[in-house]
């Protein structure tokens, strides 16, 4: 396992997520944007809305994802599988982005009707001009829940679509990152079904990322939230 520090330095506890924008001009830029991530996903309501609309055509999402060596690497305060064939990609409404970054918060970050999950992971993709698209992905623990890679000291094998839970239903809103430079907009895909991680992998990674790294929820503001 690799660390990198990160300049300028925060973190979540004395530089933490409401000094940020304190830190340096570039991060008081990103907070300036109207948008910020993360945010609470009203499930219960917006299902409700679903439901009552006539067939609509839905967005679509695809994934393009194989079996890709990853390098475990820390930083920002976060264990990081960075892929380095920088060829699997999803496609959603029609426009390409590449894998860039899997990382992971502990607790999540967004909730469900206000429910936190122990962890969520970010898959982070860039199209060519630099746009971000996140597909977020909440877990439970579960004694009998896939075990992603079993030792961090290495670069591993790994096929992404492995970490996806069933793809039923998704929001799709428009966001901001949620570490420094928390600048957006970043397309957000939420997926509302959990995935079961193993039990005692997810302690091996709470002891590899030891505090908590979640920023709070930030406002809606009245945006736009999809549901798919
Ligand atoms: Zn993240």
């Amino acid at each position: 396992m690799f660390n990198t520090t990160t300049h300028p330095q925060w973190n979540y506890t004395n530089l933490g997520p409401n000094k940020w924008a304190t830190i340096c001009p570039r991060f008081s830029v990103a907070d300036n944007y109207q948008y910020q991530s993360p945010i609470n996903i009203p499930l219960d309501s917006l299902a409700n809305q679903h439901q009552s609309m006539p067939a609509i055509t839905g967005s679509s999402i695809e994934t393009n994802y194989f079996q890709d060596i990853f390098k475990p690497v820390i930083f920002n305060h976060s264990l990081h599988l960075l892929p380095t064939s920088h060829k699997q990609t999803i496609t959603f409404n029609q426009i390409t982005y590449r894998l860039d970054d899997i990382h992971i918060h502990r607790p999540s970050e967004h909730t469900l009707d206000k429910q936190t999950f122990p962890l969520e992971i970010h898959l982070v993709h860039r199209n060519d001009f630099g746009q971000a698209t996140v597909i977020a992905i909440f877990v439970q623990p579960n004694q009998d829940g896939f075990l992603p890679f079993s030792n961090l000291s290495q670069a591993f094998k790994l096929d992404a679509t492995l970490l996806l839970p069933p793809l039923a239903h998704y929001v799709n809103y428009i966001g901001s990152l949620t570490t420094p430079p928390t600048k957006g907009p970043i397309n957000w895909i939420i997926l509302t079904t959990h995935k079961s991680l193993s039990t005692p992998w997810l302690s091996a990674f709470k002891a590899i990322v030891p505090i908590p790294n979640t920023r709070p929820l930030q406002p809606t503001l009245g945006r736009p939230l999809n549901y798919y």
